[in-house]
């Protein structure tokens, strides 16, 4: 079964791979967005870094200033030994090595105990009155790279000396400076001219470090050096900034803060992989919450996919699959078979199935068993038919089959009623009958319902044939169809104008010779034309007209006895047929007591003819024995072409048996029919039972009949169906008045 809106399905994985593409773009756009963002960022905090940095340090440094002016202002008598005593006591000592006395000759004493010689470096000293701060260098006394705070003062008020207060650069490295970003960021104290003064990597003092940079970037891009001659220029004009630079393909960020003294600077600077570490950090909480994110989306997706999958199906199962047999149903059918007729086609047939006596099957084994039955007729079909036929059941215990075959159609009709007849439910074998119409669909037709009618039409012609299954619907079929339907069309009106009349048919006694009774029998006056009843019957059996003619037959009847007993001594048993559609419907026995009572008959007066297939119908005992208790003689027609027994009978309250004209045909051959005649006679004797021979044509036959037992005969042989007139003048010459 194809579902036209397949496409539909298809159309959100292509949204969705659409969406991913998206993100995927936006994702990379996101992560340049992100690296300038963090690089940024990066520089800005370094920025500030430096700015906080750069005040410890110069705090650092102010302190260290202070002790040295608090020494100062602490000397009294301006001696050697008291400086050195009052150093000693100082508390910020441990972060000196010691202390000196520079005089004008470039003597220094130390409080170690030696003295060197700083006149080289006199004029330096002695060129302010503030307190100053060395670049880096060597010590005379131990070589180590030392800086200076010094301050010039006058000796006993009038000798000029320099109080030097030393500390090492390790020592001042490690107060001042310190490794930041894990120790891959070097901070740098340098002068304004770039030379450095301290740094925390124990790299080497005194060099260049715009040189150094410069050196590094050597044949390299020209933005890294420009970026430094930048640096340097600003740095001239004291300002603070940051830059970003490459150095050997590794990008290096770089924060220049002033230090606020001597016009130093301090310079932080760290690798770029710091900065891809922070933003490796950040596109991995990135990348693992848009995974997350498109997860919950295709999970969504797949969920509404499948859901909305499911609802169709189920949609498509409620508009289309038949819940019993899951083929197909009406809907499914009617809109299939629409798509085929538009369809180029040959040799499509339609094959309309029913099952015969389905509902007395439900109400014998019960409607799970029905149900089962009507799932394995699916399960046939869909086996016996090719995938590209329809299959479904229109209502009830009606199937239907659309399908394209070069095959015999008789073959394959025959071959479907063989298959449903072997049908098993659960291991247990049941006979099904099933019956079919079968219409071969012309090209050009398009209208499905005409196309199913005329199917339905054939079926409904197998219904009312006893012994045929399959009916093909044709042109011969089409003109009967058509004359029924004028039947039915004027049916009601042939009743009200009595243009039904009845034919009397005598009985004669073999006894006596003398009539016994007569058979009443309709015909259909029409344009003073005979219709004979089996052109009728059948139909109005089928459309239940059958119940309105025998009641208006039997009415008649009874208003002719009525008649013929005022105008007869001795009146003839007169039967009436009634029909099987009538029995089961009991309540008939009230009316027809009422229309004799109303016409002063007796009802043992009048026998029912009641057919011998009717007496296989459900609850007919019962029946019959209203019949019997209401008083009309009861006799059974067209014995021998049903399937009852005379036992059977035994159990029925019956008065006659018609033993059926096929089996009177017989007498005039030699055949083994005619002594079951014999035989039916005899049983029927030691039953009670009267015995009526039917269809008797010849004196072989009368003598035959006369010989073996049998009762009463009818039949052309006496006379024909006589109409009322004739019937009068019949029984007049044969019975007298
Ligand atoms: P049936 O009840 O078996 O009636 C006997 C039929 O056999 C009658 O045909 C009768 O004309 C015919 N027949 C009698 N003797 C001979 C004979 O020697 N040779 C031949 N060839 N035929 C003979 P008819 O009148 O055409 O009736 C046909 C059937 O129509 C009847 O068969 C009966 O079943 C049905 N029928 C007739 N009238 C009524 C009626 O008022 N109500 C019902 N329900 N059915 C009726
Ligand atoms: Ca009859
Ligand atoms: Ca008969």
């Amino acid at each position: 079964m194809k579902e036209k809106n397949d496409i539909k399905i298809f159309i959100i994985p292509t949204i969705i791979s659409i969406l991913i593409l998206i993100s995927i773009i936006l994702g990379i756009l996101y992560v340049e967005y992100i690296r300038n963002l963090t690089s940024k960022n990066i520089l800005k905090n370094l920025g500030e870094l430096a700015k906080q940095e750069a005040e410890n340090i110069s705090d650092k440094m102010q302190e260290h200033k202070r002790i040295l002016e608090t020494i100062i202002n602490q000397i009294d008598i301006k001696t050697e030994d008291e400086v050195f005593k009052k150093y000693n006591t100082n508390a910020g000592k441990d972060e000196f090595s010691r202390i000196a006395i520079l005089y004008k000759d470039g003597k220094t004493s130390t409080s170690d105990g030696t003295v060197v010689d700083l006149s080289q470096d006199i004029n330096y000293f002695f060129q302010t009155n503030e307190i100053q701060i060395s670049k880096t260098r060597l010590s005379k006394v131990d070589k180590k790279e030392i800086n200076i705070y010094s301050k010039k003062i006058s000796w006993n008020n009038q000798e000029e000396v320099v109080i030097l207060l030393v500390v090492e650069t390790d020592k001042y490295e490690n107060l001042f400076l310190q490794s930041i970003y894990n120790g891959k960021g070097i901070e740098y104290l340098i002068t304004v001219n770039g030379e450095i003064i301290a740094n925390s990597n124990k790299e080497e003092n005194g060099i260049n470090i715009f040189e150094k940079l410069k050196e590094n970037n050597k044949n390299k891009i020209n933005k890294n050096l420009k970026n430094i001659e930048k640096m340097e220029q600003e740095i001239n004009k004291t300002l603070n900034g940051q830059m970003l630079y490459k150095e050997k393909d590794n990008n290096f960020y770089i924060a220049y803060q002033k230090l606020g003294i001597n016009e130093w600077y301090l310079i932080i600077r760290t690798p770029g992989s710091v900065v891809a570490e922070e933003l490796n950090k950040i596109l991995k909480m990135t990348l693992i919450i848009t995974n997350i994110i498109i997860s919950i989306i295709f999970i969504i997706s797949l969920y509404i996919i499948i859901n909305n999958k499911k609802k169709k199906d189920k949609l498509f199962k409620l508009a289309y699959i038949d819940e019993i047999t899951k083929i197909g149903n009406k809907n499914y059918f009617i809109e299939e078979s629409q798509k085929l007729l538009e369809s180029n086609f040959e040799n499509i047939y339609l094959i309309v199935l029913d099952i015969n006596k389905f509902k007395s099957f439900n109400k014998e084994y019960g409607h799970k068993r029905g149900n089962e039955l009507l799932l394995n007729i699916g399960k046939i079909l869909t086996k016996k038919f090719n995938k590209e036929s329809i299959i479904s059941r229109l209502a009830n215990d009606i199937f239907a089959i659309i399908f394209e075959s070069k095959e015999d159609i008789n073959k394959i009709s025959e071959n479907i009623i063989e298959n449903v007849s072997k049908i098993k439910i659960e291991n247990e074998k049941y006979q099904i009958y099933v019956s079919l119409g079968i219409y071969k669909i012309k090209k050009g037709e398009k209208i499905i319902e005409k196309i199913l009618d005329k199917a339905l039409l054939a079926l409904d012609k197998v219904k009312g044939n006893y012994n045929k299954q399959y009916m093909i619907y044709d042109e011969l079929l089409e003109k009967e169809i058509e004359k029924e339907h004028e039947i039915e069309l004027n049916m009601q009106q042939a009743l009200d104008n009595q243009e039904f009349v009845i034919y009397y048919q005598p009985k004669i006694s073999t006894r006596t010779k003398k009539i016994e009774g007569a058979e009443a029998l309709v015909r259909w006056i029409r344009n003073n034309k005979v219709i004979p009843p089996n052109e009728f019957i059948p139909l109005f059996e089928k459309n239940k007209f059958i119940i309105k003619l025998d009641t208006y037959i039997f009415n008649k009847v009874c208003e002719d006895l009525k008649e013929w007993k005022r105008k007869y001594n001795n009146i003839p048993l007169i039967s009436v047929n009634i029909s099987k559609e009538h029995i089961v419907k009991e309540d008939f026995i009230k009316d027809y007591l009422d229309i004799a009572k109303k016409n002063k008959i007796d009802s043992k007066e009048i026998e029912l003819e009641i057919t011998e297939t009717a007496t296989m119908e459900r609850d007919i005992v019962m029946v019959m024995k209203k019949i019997k208790k209401a008083g009309f003689i009861i006799s059974i027609d067209d014995f021998g072409t049903g399937y009852s027994s005379l036992s059977m009978l035994q159990n029925m309250p019956i008065d006659k048996i018609k033993i059926d004209k096929t089996f009177i045909d017989q007498i005039n051959i030699k055949s083994t029919k005619k002594n079951i005649i014999k035989y039916i006679i005899f049983i029927a004797k030691q039953l009670k039972i009267k015995t009526v021979a039917e269809g008797v044509e010849s004196l072989e036959q009368v003598e035959y009949l006369e010989k073996i037992g049998c009762d009463t005969i009818q039949g052309y042989y006496y006379s024909k169906p006589l109409s009322k007139n004739d019937f009068e003048v019949y029984k007049e010459h044969i019975d007298g008045l």
